[in-house]
């Protein structure tokens, strides 16, 4: 028998996303109640995108949630190098041999060519996708302009007719016309791989034989599927989890709901509390039980007992699941979740430098530092009344300050700085007026420790749960505020 391995392979583009822990708990279940082993792989062949401390937050956050991989770029493993930024020859050899056996092929389109049919296709209501252009260029010509130094990619082959099925762990036979499939650029002109060559390739290099990732993927499958083939490898088995969803069935999008694991670690979840919650997105116990550990899910795990219907992510039932862990835990336990979440002396120390220029007894650290610790703030839309701003002027302060917390991933206090004041600037309103809003909203009151390096010090996630706490007190930017407001940001992020 073949031993069973599944992988997750996070693009490391941004913070922790929730639904990666999700998916890779699912993985680890399946390999741990088949004995096999669960590989965790990085997927940075988007360099512009990537990045090594987006790698680096992503497994620490996976680590803090309770998961563990027996193979990975941190650990090593018999298949090593696993990050695909350092797979690079493997890939250009297997572009190559796709060429050379007639599964692939050079094109040269350039961006205008293929920018113009994309619209001529959508102005005739058809799916967008390559036309077989260079298909027809002859051996010698491509020879000829590959060796003038000509820029191309590697596209594949793909049938224009019939209908590619293949098979889903939950969901059966799935069918997909191949004229919706894309020839499917798989090295771009850089000499990179697109994430579906090396998403195969590696994934039978590291004898992955259950691919259990989101719905998103689905599409994907039937070039995935065609690479199998042109390989001559065997596919593993797919299984398309349903993806998380806010409250209202979209998508789970941060704009509605916080998804990074980071925020719901700095708002105090534990970390077994949230694996549990991510369980029963969609999977239950045979006993329909709601409180279990990762143990005694692997114990009992059943793939097949995962629901199609879309998981939504309700931020109560968590607080609800979270509270039943927290009051099961002994003192001691207690006391170490306290330690481990914002009373360790890190950030004690950190909260201490700005609070102690303030204090005129101990006690008075409560008083100064308290918003420190807090999740979300109270607060009453009365508060943000100001002399010298209107309502409006207040809204568009907190909501640029939003918008540029939602799109930076640097949140340093020399940049927080100077954003709000290249912001009061462009608002022409004095810094001193522009800074009240955001004092309420993130300390709760008018006046606080300085409010830009508690910003900084609490954590762009935390900043932004108060901001967008205050402006759906306040009333979020319409439609034609955000046109008017947007260009504000210009530069900035
Ligand atoms: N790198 C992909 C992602 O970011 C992996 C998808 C898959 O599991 O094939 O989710």
């Amino acid at each position: 028998m073949i031993p069973v391995r599944t992988r997750i392979a996070p693009s490391p583009t941004g913070e922790p996303h929730v639904g990666t822990a999700y998916i890779a708990l699912f993985n680890l279940c399946f390999a741990r109640q088949h004995g096999g082993q669960f590989i965790l792989r990085i997927e940075d062949t988007d360099q512009q995108r990537s990045s090594a401390a987006s790698e680096e937050k992503i497994l620490q956050a996976l680590r803090w949630v309770g998961l563990q991989w027996d193979e990975g770029p941190d650990i090593g493993g018999p298949h090593a190098p696993y990050r695909q930024s350092e797979r690079g020859a493997i890939y250009l050899e297997h572009a190559q041999r796709l060429v050379h056996e007639g599964h692939a092929f050079h094109c040269f389109c350039k961006a205008d060519r293929l920018d113009g049919l994309r619209r001529e296709q959508m102005a005739r209501g058809e799916n967008p996708g390559y036309d077989g252009h260079c298909l027809q260029l002859s051996q010698a010509e491509v020879s000829e302009r590959l060796a003038a130094g000509e820029s191309s990619v590697i596209r594949m082959k793909v049938p224009r007719q019939g209908v590619c099925h293949f098979d889903d762990l939950l969901r059966g036979r799935i069918e997909i016309p191949w004229s919706q499939v894309d020839m499917q650029v798989l090295l771009k002109a850089d000499g990179l791989p697109t994430y579906h060559l090396a998403n195969v390739v590696d994934d039978h290099l590291m004898q992955i034989t259950h691919v259990i990732r989101g719905e998103e993927w689905i599409s994907s499958a039937p070039k995935h599927q065609l690479l199998y083939q042109y390989f001559a490898w065997q596919m593993p088995t797919l299984c398309h989890m349903p993806l998380l969803r806010n409250p209202d069935k979209s998508k789970l999008s941060k704009r509605k709901n916080p998804t990074s694991i980071l925020h719901y670690q700095r708002m105090g979840y534990l970390p077994q509390a949230l694996l549990n919650y991510l369980a029963r997105m969609g999977w239950s116990m045979p006993d329909e039980r709601e409180k279990f550990s990762r143990d005694e899910m692997i114990a009992d795990f059943d793939i097949s007992r995962v629901s199609l219907g879309g998981p939504i992510f309700a931020i109560d039932k968590l607080d609800w699941l979270n509270a039943l862990w927290l009051r099961e835990l002994s003192p001691q336990e207690l006391l170490q979740a306290l330690v481990d979440w914002r009373f360790h002396p890190d950030y004690l120390q950190s909260v201490l430098a700005q609070v102690q220029p303030r204090l005129q007894r101990l006690s008075d650290i409560v008083d100064w530092g308290g918003f420190f610790f807090r999740g979300l703030l109270t607060l009453q839309a009365e508060q943000f009344e100001h002399k010298k701003l209107s309502p409006e002027q207040v809204r568009c302060i907190l909501q640029c300050l939003l918008w540029a917390c939602e799109r930076s991933p640097a949140w340093q206090h020399e940049f927080i700085t100077s954003l709000c004041q290249t912001l009061s600037e462009r608002m022409e309103v004095k810094l001193r007026d522009f800074m009240a809003p955001i004092f309420l909203a993130i300390a709760g009151q008018r006046a606080s420790t300085p409010v830009m390096e508690a910003m900084a010090i609490l954590g762009n996630d935390v900043v932004r749960a108060r901001l967008r706490h205050a402006l759906e007190l306040l009333g979020p930017a319409s439609q034609a505020e955000s046109v008017a407001w947007e260009p504000l940001l210009q530069g900035l992020v």
